[in-house]
Formats: structure tokens, C-alpha cells, sequence
């Protein structure tokens, strides 16, 4: 396949658009995963700093009496906390009633009802002035380039009034690390997976383009073998002409000689270019077959009858053996099931030799009419048994020639039994004979 330009380019470009369409796939979905994952987690990390910030604004409510001033008893729940202007308390062990207030990343920050800081907790944004804005919520950047991520509270004191502002935030790096390490792993496992698909892709074109390429050598084949069947008589056709033409003069008797092998050619080129066109017809399925309720016992009686002469000129004996008495009807078109039983038996008596035995049978299944044709005649090899209802086969060349078979008698069989929603089988065995069998459904 690879060696035919033709579909080696199909194959590229199938392969080429599979891959291409599979890449933007991929990449869309892989960068919507991005996104999504982010979305989550930038969500939880809000959720968090809301409910820091909400268990810290419950706890210190009930603590806090003068406005803009830290009561004592807050350290007391917060016992790291620095207050601005004061000495600050070195790092406490002791556990703080909130164990994000803890981690690292987390801070808090006590702010005046004017927006003054008054006191801190962890390890806040080092060289910022705390802004109190519109929207509670702030994502700010350092000197350095960290980000962080706050949410600012209205506090108020035990009596109800307003005491300042708690700013609750986290640094963001952790965050950003994590989106980092999942840009990293996106932009490496893409291309493996472009890769990966690019070969899948070049492999699953092979298996879709080979159905093709194969009908495509069966025509290739095909048309060879029609010409060469074609060839033959027209050269007979054409030699004769010659001849004849250069020959001075010509008797009666030998006129009617000439005449007589123009139209034997004739009549073969004829019946091959029929043939051809009965299968080409019946692969289009643009013949709408005239079915009828055919009797087959009077099928197969009539072609005994008529096959008789020719059995009996080859000195075979043949025989017909109807196992089922009561008549067996198929919906089908007669001269077609004709055709299809004729070309079985013909071939049965062609290749069974003098004093050899041909058996018709006919039967009935429960849902099928059943034709056997058994004979023990030459018989076919394992090797060309595949292949004998392929159209131009023909086991042996020269064999079949003598007989006058074109190699298209089992081919129109086959296909006859396919348009009557039957099959065609055969067993066989070399030097021992054959026997095929024919299926097709009955009339109840
Ligand atoms: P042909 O016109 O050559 O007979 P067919 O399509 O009818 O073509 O048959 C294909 C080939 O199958 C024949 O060339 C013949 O060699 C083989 N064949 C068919 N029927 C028999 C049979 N009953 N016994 C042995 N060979 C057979």
C-alpha cells in the first residue's frame, strides 16, 4: 500500500487531519482543565480566608471594648500578636485558637476606624501600607513581587460600635507554585501526547485506508482480467478478418468457415459482456428482480432434463434426488435461480470425469430451501477453494479454457444467491470431488 503514491498521500492527510483534530482536543481540553483547576482552587483559597477571618471576627467581637485600641485579653487568644509601637512578642509555641493564623503564609492585620495599623499577626506584607477599600476583598503585590490575597472586616466592639477594621490575608505563592507545577506538566505531557497521537493517528489511517485499497486492487484486477478475457476473442476476430483479406479469392464452403469463427467469438464476446453486466448490475443493485413464487422442484426437474444430454455425451450419471415430496416455493425470479442451479451443475459435470456420478438434491430446512450439488469429479485444492467464486478465477487456466469458462460462472452464482437472501457454500477435496450447497429462504 505504502509503494502506491495515491493512497500513501490519502493515508498522510487522513492521518495528518486525524492528528491535527486530535491535537486541538487536546489542547482545548487540556487548557479548560487548566482554567477550571485554577478557578477551584482560587475559590478555596477565598473559602479559607472567609472562614479565617469569620472565626476571627466572632472570637475577637465579645474582647474588644474601646474603639481603635487592642484590649489585653485579645492576646489572649492571639498570642503572637505584635502591636505596633510596642515591643513584639518573640514567636509563641503555644497554639492559637486558630491554626491557620499559624501556617506561615497566613497574616492578620488590626487597622483603625481612619485605616492606621495598630497590630499584626504572622508575617504580613513586608514595606505595604494597609489600604481599607470598597470591595472587601484585595489581591496586592511586595516590593518583591509576592502576591497575596486579603479580605477586610468591619469589627465592633462589645457595646455595638464600630471598633476599625481586621484584614485577614495569605500569600499566594503556594497557589502560584501549584498553577506553576500544573503549567509545567501540561507543557511537557502535550507534546508527548501530540507525539503519541501523531503515530496512533498514521497507524488507525493504515487500518482505515486498507478495505480501500484492497477494493481498489480488486478493480485494478478486475479490469485486467475483463480486457484480457475480451482480448482473446477479438484477437480470433481480428486474425480471421486478416487472413481473409489478404487471401486472392475465397470459396463458399470457406466463406461459411470464416463466418462460422467471426460469429463463435461473437457470441462468446456477447455472453462475457452480458455477464459482466448482470454483476455490475447486481452490485449496484440497480436490477429490481420481477420475483415470483418459483416451484424449485420444477427448477431443478426442468435443468436435469435439459443438462441430461450433455451428462450423457461425457458418459457421467446423473442423478436427482428430491428428499422432500410436497413442492418447495421460493419467492425469486425463475430465470435467475435457473441460471444460478445451471452454472453449479454445468460446472459439476465439466470437471467430473467420464463414468463420474453428479447428484442433484434438493431438500427443505425449517427456514431455507436447500440445492446440493455433489459430484466426484477432480476436485478443488485447499489453496484455490478461497478463491473460486472471485470473478476472472480460475483454478487452472488451461482446464477451464478447454471447458469455455470465462471464471465468472461461480461469481454470477454467488451473486444470484445474494439478491435472493440466500448463500452459496462449498466442500471440497482434491481428486475426490466437490460438493456445493445452496441456500435460499422458502415460502412458509
Ligand atoms: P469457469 O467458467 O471457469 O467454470 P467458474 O466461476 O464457474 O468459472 O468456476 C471457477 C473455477 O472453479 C473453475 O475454473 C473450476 O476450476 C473450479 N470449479 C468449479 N466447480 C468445480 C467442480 N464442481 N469441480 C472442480 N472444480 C470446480
Amino acid at each position: 500500500m505504502n509503494s502506491n503514491k495515491i493512497f500513501w498521500g490519502a493515508r498522510l492527510q487522513l492521518a495528518g487531519w486525524y492528528a491535527g483534530v486530535m491535537s486541538i482536543i487536546l489542547t482545548v481540553s487540556g487548557v479548560s482543565i487548566y482554567q477550571v483547576m485554577a478557578h477551584a482552587h482560587w475559590q478555596a483559597v477565598d473559602r479559607e480566608l472567609e472562614s479565617v477571618a469569620g472565626t476571627l471576627h466572632d472570637s475577637l467581637e465579645p474582647l474588644l471594648t474601646e474603639s481603635d485600641r487592642i484590649a489585653i485579653n485579645v492576646q489572649q487568644i492571639l498570642p503572637n500578636l505584635c502591636i505596633i509601637g510596642e515591643e513584639c512578642q518573640p514567636e509563641s509555641p503555644a497554639r492559637h485558637i486558630l491554626g491557620a493564623i499559624q501556617q506561615d503564609s497566613f497574616y492578620a492585620l488590626f487597622l483603625t476606624r481612619s485605616g492606621r495599623l495598630i497590630a499584626t499577626v504572622g508575617k504580613p506584607p513586608i514595606g505595604m501600607i494597609p489600604k481599607i477599600g470598597q470591595d472587601p476583598w484585595q489581591t496586592i503585590e511586595d516590593r518583591k513581587g509576592n502576591r497575596y490575597h486579603q479580605i477586610s472586616l468591619l469589627l465592633k466592639n462589645n457595646r455595638g460600635e464600630s471598633w476599625g477594621y481586621l484584614q485577614v490575608g495569605r500569600s499566594l505563592a503556594d497557589y502560584e507554585q501549584h498553577l506553576q507545577q500544573s503549567k509545567l506538566t501540561l507543557i511537557i505531557s502535550l507534546p508527548i501526547a501530540f507525539l503519541m497521537v501523531s503515530v496512533a493517528s498514521w497507524y488507525l489511517a493504515g487500518i482505515a485506508i486498507k478495505p480501500v485499497y484492497s477494493s481498489y486492487r480488486q478493480i485494478q484486477q478486475f479490469t485486467a482480467d475483463a480486457a484480457h478475457e475480451l482480448r482473446t476473442p477479438l484477437a480470433a476476430i481480428r486474425a480471421t478478418v486478416e487472413s481473409t483479406l489478404n487471401s486472392d479469392a475465397i470459396s463458399e464452403a470457406e466463406s461459411r468457415d470464416i463466418l462460422q469463427t467471426i460469429n463463435r467469438q461473437t457470441v462468446r464476446l456477447s455472453e462475457l459482456v452480458q455477464d459482466l453486466l448482470l454483476l455490475s448490475r447486481m452490485d449496484l443493485q440497480l436490477i429490481t428482480l420481477q420475483k415470483q413464487t418459483c416451484c424449485l422442484n420444477e427448477i431443478v426437474g426442468d435443468l436435469v432434463e435439459e443438462v441430461s444430454s450433455l451428462a450423457i455425451q461425457s458418459n457421467i450419471d446423473l442423478k436427482l434426488k428430491i428428499l422432500h415430496h410436497s413442492p418447495i416455493y421460493i419467492n425469486g425470479n425463475e430465470d435467475q435461480l435457473y441460471r444460478l442451479i445451471l452454472n453449479v451443475l454445468i460446472n459439476a459435470i465439466d470437471y467430473t470425469p467420464e463414468y463420474g456420478t453428479v447428484e442433484l438434491l434438493l431438500d427443505h430446512m425449517d427456514h431455507h430451501a436447500m440445492i446440493q450439488i455433489q459430484d466426484n469429479g477432480i476436485g478443488i485444492s485447499a489453496v484455490d477453494l478461497p478463491n473460486i467464486f472471485d470473478r476472472f478465477y480460475r483454478v487452472s487456466s488451461d482446464r477451464s479454457r478447454k471447458k469455455g469458462g470465462s471464471g465468472l460462472g461461480l461469481a454470477i452464482a454467488q451473486a444470484i444467491a445474494k439478491v435472493h437472501n440466500g448463500n452459496i457454500q462449498v466442500k471440497s477435496e482434491l481428486g475426490k470431488g466437490s460438493i456445493f450447497t445452496i441456500q435460499l429462504a422458502h415460502n412458509p
